[in-house]
């Protein structure tokens, strides 16, 4: 069924009895070509491509849980491509790329809000330093624009201007950057896999893999054995958990990352705005609720829930920044659990094990990420050949020192 204004007319005036169920709930087969293990944004994107852009068939997304339990539904829905080094930035702005055609290409509503997105700067050096990412975003045919405090005063009128600790010297806007209804994300690839033949079978927790003269054959399942010609894991905070069933150690931690909403306000914040002498990042949703959150609980942690002094941490910030926010309410509150990787970035590569292939180290950064890291794990699967925009995105930069550092922090999880 394709969805269309004319479709739900019709529906409207028929008493919605047409719509069918957005994906099957099919068995396992015995065996598949490519079998992907995890059901999150990253999983589901991959598939997707696999059927849609390599032609491929006999596809299977195992996920242990429910599509969109996971980070992908978790997460605080920004999108941007405002990343300063080579190995990301070309990334990253295929994603957003990928964003931009992505209602139309899956045929679902996700909600993409260009809305707009501002990191506050607060130094001179912190200018100087906003400055040369802009620089390099421009240079790699992103969008880019360094904006007075006149102007962000003009957008954000209600920001601490004139009191604060750290005084707003200014901003880096990406006005192509933005929001994306994260859930919807997860059914919009789903059912677009889904009408492509892909097999998405939830309650399916994989819990081994048969491997054989260095061969990864297939995965053990809660639902029994399950052949596979390639296997591609995708599994984000349960990464290090997962690839040690086949006898690998990652150079990954998992970590708790929290999020907040607050109660329904009208609306004030028309873009995403991060405080640059802190860690605060918030936006307005389209029901009116500000979400906002800040850094990671600095412990290991698989409890999707966090603990108090982060959320005593993200709010400080808030406040420092944007006073106001202290007359809002707390709405809810949860948590996710991230794959941290050393140096912050991403892993899309083969391992050494033939057939089977790994996704990860996406930090907290990976929802922005979703398109692009499933058109290019499903060209690393369909082809054996990494992607160009993701030919950085090896194991072995590790090996090699070659890390792909963003924030400059070395190799603290904590940090990036
Ligand atoms: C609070 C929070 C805020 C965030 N904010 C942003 C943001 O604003 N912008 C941004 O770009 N990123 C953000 N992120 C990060 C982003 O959400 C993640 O990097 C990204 O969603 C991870 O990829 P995924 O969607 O595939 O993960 P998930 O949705 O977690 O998918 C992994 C899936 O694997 C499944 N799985 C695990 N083990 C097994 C197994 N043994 N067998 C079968 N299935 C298994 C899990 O159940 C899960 O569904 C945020 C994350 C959190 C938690």
């Amino acid at each position: 069924m394709r969805y269309s204004g004319f479709r739900v007319l019709k529906e409207a005036l028929t008493g919605h009895k047409g719509w069918q169920p957005v994906w099957r709930d099919p068995e396992p087969q015995a065996e598949y070509d490519f079998v992907i293990v995890g059901g999150g944004g990253h999983g589901l994107a991959t598939a997707y491509y696999l059927a849609k852009e390599f032609r491929q068939s006999r596809i299977a997304v195992l996920e242990k849980g429910w599509i969109g339990g996971g980070n992908v539904g978790r997460n605080t829905t920004i999108i941007r491509s405002n990343y300063l080094l080579e190995g990301n930035q070309p990334f990253y702005e295929f994603s957003l790329k990928l964003w931009e055609g992505l209602e139309q290409d899956f045929n679902y509503n996700a909600m993409v809000s260009q809305r707009g997105i501002l990191n506050l700067f607060h130094s001179d050096a912190q200018r100087d330093a906003y400055i040369r990412r802009g620089n390099a975003m421009i240079l790699h045919g992103a969008d880019a624009e360094l904006l007075s405090p006149a102007q962000v005063r003009r957008a954000y009128p209600f920001l601490d201007f004139d009191n604060a600790r750290f005084p707003i010297k200014g901003g880096l806007a990406q006005r192509r950057g933005g929001t994306v209804r994260h859930d919807a994300v997860a059914w919009g690839y789903a059912r677009g896999a889904d009408r492509r033949g892909v097999d998405i079978l939830q309650n399916c927790e994989v819990t081994g893999f048969r491997i054989a003269q260095g061969r990864c054959l297939g995965v053990e399942t809660s639902r029994g054995f399950i052949g596979a010609g390639k296997v591609g894991v995708a599994v984000a905070g349960y990464s290090s958990h997962v690839m040690a069933m086949a006898g690998l150690r990652l150079p990954i931690e998992s970590h708790v990352l929290q999020a907040f909403v607050s109660e329904g306000l009208k609306p004030v914040l028309p873009g995403v705005i991060t405080f640059g002498a802190g860690h605060f990042y918030c936006s307005q949703s389209d029901k009116g609720g500000l979400v906002f959150g800040g850094d990671i609980d600095g412990y290991n942690s698989y409890a999707q829930r966090g603990n108090l002094p982060v959320i005593e941490d993200v709010v400080e910030g808030g406040m420092a920044l944007f006073p106001g926010l202290g007359r809002a309410r707390l709405l809810r509150m949860w948590g996710g659990v991230m794959d941290m990787s050393m140096d912050g970035s991403p892993i899309i590569d083969r391992t050494d094990i033939d057939g089977l292939y790994f996704n990860g180290g996406w930090c907290y950064g990976g929802f922005k990420a979703t398109p692009a890291s499933g058109w290019c794990f499903a060209h690393l699967l369909a082809t054996d050949a990494p992607h160009a925009t993701a030919v950085a995105y090896r194991f072995d930069r590790f090996r090699r020192g070659a890390m792909i550092d963003e924030k400059g922090v070395g190799a603290q999880p904590n940090l990036h």
